[in-house]
C-alpha cells in the first residue's frame, strides 16, 4: 500500500489529483477499522495529518471556519460556546480516545447515515468546503449526502473545512443508543432555533438512507412561533405544539430495521427526541436574556 504524506494543502491536492483512488486519512478511526478488518485495502492512503491548514479553526466572515481535521475534543474544548449544537453531538461520539483522533471532516467523508455530527450540521445550515487542484467550492451540507455512505465529492476533491454560523438562538442534540457511550446512534436529532431569521433548523440521523432535514416540521414550527408572537413574547409553548412538532419530524424519516433497532422504534424515538429537544431549547430561550442579541 502506498503511503502519501503531504505537508501542505497544495501538495495534498496535487497528490489527490495524481492518485484519485487514494483514500484520505485524518483521525483514521473509520479508515483503520476497515483496513484492520480487511473490509477495504486501498492502493494508497493520503495522510492529511501534516497539513496544518486543515487542523485549524478560525472566524471567517462571521462564521466559524472549522478545518476538516479538527478533532471532536477540540470542538468540545475550544468551540463549545460558539458551536453548541456541534459540541453537544461531539460529546456523544465514541470514547475520549476516539474523540481525540476523530474529526468532523472524517465523519463527513464517511457519510454514514448515523454520523453524529451530521444532524447538528444540518440544523445549523453548515456548508462543506471542498477543494481540488481545480479550485474550491462550497456545498450546503444538506446537498452533501447523496446516498448511504456516499457524498458529493469528486474523486480529486478533499474536504478542507466546514463553515458554521454561530447560533442566534438555542441548539440541542439528542441521540439514542443501546448504552450511553461508545455506540453508533440508533437515532439522533439536532435542532436549532434561529432567532435572527425567525426560522428553525433540524437534522435527523440514523433514520433514513442519508442524514436529512425535516423541512415541513421546520416550516410548521417557525410559522406557529411567528403567528402566536412567541419569538417576541418568549411565553410558554402552547399545549401540544412540541408533540405535534415531534410527529412532523417523525414523518420526515424513512428508517429501516437493522441490528441496532427497528424502524418502528426509530420513528417513535425521533418523535420523542424532537419533542424534548424543542422543550429544552424553548426553556433555554425563555431563560437566556442574551439569546437573539448575539
Ligand atoms: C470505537 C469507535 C467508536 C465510534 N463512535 C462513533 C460515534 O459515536 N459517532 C460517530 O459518528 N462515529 C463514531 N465512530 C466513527 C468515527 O470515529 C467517526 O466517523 C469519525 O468522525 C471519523 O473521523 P476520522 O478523522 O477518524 O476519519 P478517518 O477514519 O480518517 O476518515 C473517515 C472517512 O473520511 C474520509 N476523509 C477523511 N478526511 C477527509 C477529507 N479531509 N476529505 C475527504 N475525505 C476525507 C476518509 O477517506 C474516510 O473515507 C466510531 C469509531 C470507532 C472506531
Amino acid at each position: 500500500m502506498e503511503f502519501l504524506q503531504p505537508s501542505t494543502l497544495d501538495e495534498a491536492l496535487a497528490a489527490k489529483a495524481a492518485h484519485p483512488d487514494a483514500v484520505p486519512i485524518a483521525g483514521g478511526t473509520d479508515v483503520m477499522v476497515e483496513i484492520n478488518f480487511d473490509k477495504h485495502r486501498p492502493a494508497a492512503l493520503l495522510d492529511l495529518n501534516r497539513v496544518s491548514e486543515l487542523a485549524e479553526w478560525t472566524p471567517e466572515n462571521g462564521d466559524i471556519r472549522l478545518g476538516s481535521c479538527v478533532s471532536y475534543t477540540r470542538v468540545i474544548d475550544e468551540l463549545g460556546g460558539r458551536l453548541p449544537g456541534l459540541a453537544m453531538a461531539a460529546r456523544t461520539v465514541g470514547s475520549p480516545q476516539i474523540r481525540n483522533r476523530g474529526t468532523v471532516g472524517g465523519n463527513l467523508g464517511a457519510a454514514s447515515p448515523a454520523g453524529d455530527s451530521h444532524p447538528a450540521l444540518l440544523a445549523a445550515d453548515a456548508v462543506v468546503e471542498a477543494a481540488s487542484v481545480r479550485g474550491r467550492r462550497k456545498i450546503p451540507v444538506d446537498e452533501f449526502f447523496t446516498g448511504v455512505k456516499r457524498h458529493a465529492l469528486a474523486a480529486d476533491e478533499l474536504i478542507t473545512a466546514i463553515l458554521v454560523a454561530p447560533p442566534s438562538g438555542p441548539q440541542q442534540f439528542c441521540k439514542i443508543g443501546t448504552r450511553n457511550a461508545m455506540v453508533i446512534a440508533v437515532s439522533a436529532f439536532g435542532l436549532a432555533l434561529k432567532v435572527d431569521r425567525r426560522s428553525v433548523g433540524t437534522g435527523i440521523g440514523s433514520a433514513a438512507p442519508t442524514p436529512r432535514r425535516a423541512r415541513e416540521a421546520e416550516e410548521f414550527l417557525a410559522a406557529e412561533l411567528e403567528e402566536r408572537g412567541l419569538w417576541d413574547s418568549r411565553a410558554a409553548l402552547p399545549d401540544g405544539l412540541a408533540a405535534e412538532f415531534g410527529q412532523r419530524v417523525r414523518a420526515a424519516a424513512a428508517p429501516i430495521d437493522d441490528v441496532r433497532g427497528s424502524a418502528a422504534y426509530r420513528l417513535h424515538s425521533l418523535a420523542v427526541m424532537a419533542r424534548r429537544a424543542l422543550t429544552w431549547a424553548w426553556a433555554d430561550y425563555q431563560n437566556d436574556d442574551r439569546t437573539g442579541s448575539n
